[in-house]
């Protein structure tokens, strides 16, 4: 699962949770992204310290890993990049990209959509507020053959957009994310501005 995590929240735990236990995974990575292709317009917290985030809102899931490999990689970061990196490190290995309704809407625009779609299953999950009409028109009208399964999870009406608002504005934060990852927050005084 990759995402920018910035920062992550119960809608990314809870996905990865329900998709895990219904598909029945070995295990979920969760990949931050290192410089995101669709999110140079805005300061993303660096990458060390959303994937410190990550870990300690994994922290006693067994089956849930971070994986720095684009925090770690220069440069813009590309999904099909990733992907490859992964197939060559977990040789036989059958690979499922779990994502929301709202990047599954994207998908069809990725840099060398084609090669995602040879290396992995698209795993679609609802997102509040995004229609899935519009994803199963995108990615069924798409001359790429992806590998889709849809996947009913519980909704949760949480955004990390709204997290940052919410610490910029002063409000709570409190459900909407683990104790562990809002303290991080709070003591490095991120999203203040
Ligand atoms: P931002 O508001 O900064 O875009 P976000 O909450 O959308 O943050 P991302 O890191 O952008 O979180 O999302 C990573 C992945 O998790 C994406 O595939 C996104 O669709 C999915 N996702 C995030 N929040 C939810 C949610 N509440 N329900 C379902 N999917 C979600
Ligand atoms: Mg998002």
């Amino acid at each position: 699962m990759g995402g920018t995590f910035d920062p992550i929240h119960n809608g990314h735990l809870g996905i990865a949770q329900s998709v895990a236990e219904q598909l029945d995974f070995d295990r979920v990575l969760f990949i931050p992204t290192g410089n995101p292709n669709f999110k140079q317009d805005r300061k993303v917290t660096p990458g060390p310290a959303r994937a410190h985030m990550v870990k300690l809102a994994i922290k006693g899931h067994e089956h849930f890993e971070l994986d720095t490999c684009e925090v770690d990689r220069a440069g813009i970061t590309y999904t099909a990049d990733t992907l490859k990196e992964l197939t060559e490190r977990f040789p036989g290995a059958e690979l499922y990209f779990i994502m929301g309704a709202d990047s599954a809407a994207t998908l069809v625009h990725w840099r060398r959509a084609e090669q995602v779609a040879d290396l992995c299953h698209i795993v679609v999950v609802q997102r509040p507020g995004q229609s899935m009409e519009f994803v199963r028109a995108a990615l069924e009208s798409s001359p790429i053959a992806f590998s889709v399964r849809y996947v009913d999870v519980p909704q949760v009406d949480v955004s990390s957009t709204d997290i940052r608002e919410r610490v910029r504005r002063g409000d709570t934060i409190e459900d909407m994310l683990p104790r562990a990852v809002a303290e991080y927050i709070e003591n490095n005084g991120l999203y203040k501005e």
